[in-house]
């Protein structure tokens, strides 16, 4: 029988427990800052930066919003970066991806300074990441370690197959499996085979973006699935990349879309910017 791993639990334990530290902090006269950068008028990057504003308030930090118009330039915005790297009150940074096209993604990510960058993605602490000696790393990985651990999954000498090599998810997800000891694979869309990869899975991530990619003969019995993907089906609904319905028998773990890995990623941006404060702190 499968279990349903509960995401929306899990993430609102971490915050709970972000919350409590924020509070004591709070109590000693130390406010938590999260700065958060938006360029341009997408409306999902809308969303997301409301959710990050909303997840903030609920956990007792600051946020503070920059929402900048569409023909910013880039070094207007990596002034702004500057200034906020630069300003003590400020603990955490983040801008939100996609930027419009003039401006170097690649830029923005590394002018924020590492030690204020709460989503993990500066060359920086991807170095750290790898080099196993990490505090800020990708969100939405370190939400799935996160859901493995509540659940009591053990991943090590466990086959752990990823499909897909981002460097927001299926990257930094290889490297936090691997830390915890796992038998690591990365698939992606030049992989020969795939079915027969991810067959052997212990314990399958699906990083894809591809509604109902993920199909009953691609998983092996009693596997643990991690859906990543969000995806709209036909019908516009939200889904993730694997076929729940086909799939969820054969596992032992399984993660909804929504409810999965979706609430984990906010989550742990409120953990990391918690962590960059504690550190911050120290220095
Ligand atoms: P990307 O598009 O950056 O990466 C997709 C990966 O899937 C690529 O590595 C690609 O391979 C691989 N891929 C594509 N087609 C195939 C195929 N036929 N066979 C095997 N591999 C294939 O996506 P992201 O990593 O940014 O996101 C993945 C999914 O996760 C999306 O649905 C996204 O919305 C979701 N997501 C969810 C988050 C959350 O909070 N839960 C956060 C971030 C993302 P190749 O490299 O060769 O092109």
């Amino acid at each position: 029988m499968f279990k349903i791993i509960d995401g929306k639990e899990v993430s609102s334990y971490i915050k709970n427990s972000v919350k409590e530290k924020a509070l004591e902090l709070k109590n000693n006269g130390e406010e938590i800052t999260l700065a958060v950068i938006i360029v341009g008028n997408d409306p999902a990057s809308r969303v997301y930066v409301n959710n990050k504003k909303k997840a903030c308030e609920y956990v007792g930090f600051r946020s503070l919003e920059f929402a900048l118009p569409e023909e910013t330039t880039e070094e207007e915005l990596l002034s702004l970066i500057d200034r906020l790297n630069g300003d003590d009150t400020v603990n955490g940074i983040l801008c939100q991806l996609p930027v419009p096209k003039h401006i170097d993604e690649e830029k923005v990510i590394d002018r924020i300074s590492p030690d204020k960058d709460v989503d993990g993605f500066s060359k920086i602490n991807v170095g750290k990441l790898w080099l196993g000696e990490y505090d800020l790393a990708a969100c939405t990985p370190m939400g799935v370690m996160e859901l493995l651990k509540y659940y009591d999954i053990d991943v090590c000498g466990k086959n752990c197959v990823i499909i897909g090599r981002s460097n927001i998810v299926g990257k930094p997800m290889a490297a936090l499996l691997l830390e915890k000891n796992g038998t690591v694979t990365i698939c992606h869309s030049r992989t020969k085979n795939l079915a027969e990869v991810t067959s052997k899975a212990d314990i399958l991530v699906a990083a894809v973006g591809r509604a109902g990619f993920v199909t009953a003969d691609m998983v092996k019995e009693s596997a643990v699935v991690i859906d990543v993907g969000i995806n709209r089906n036909a019908e516009g609904k939200l889904c993730g990349d694997v076929d729940f319905e086909a799939v969820k028998e054969k596992t032992s773990y399984i993660t909804p879309v929504p409810g999965g890995c979706g609430p984990m990623t906010i989550a742990l941006l409120m953990k990391n910017t918690l962590i960059a404060a504690e550190k911050q702190k120290k220095s």
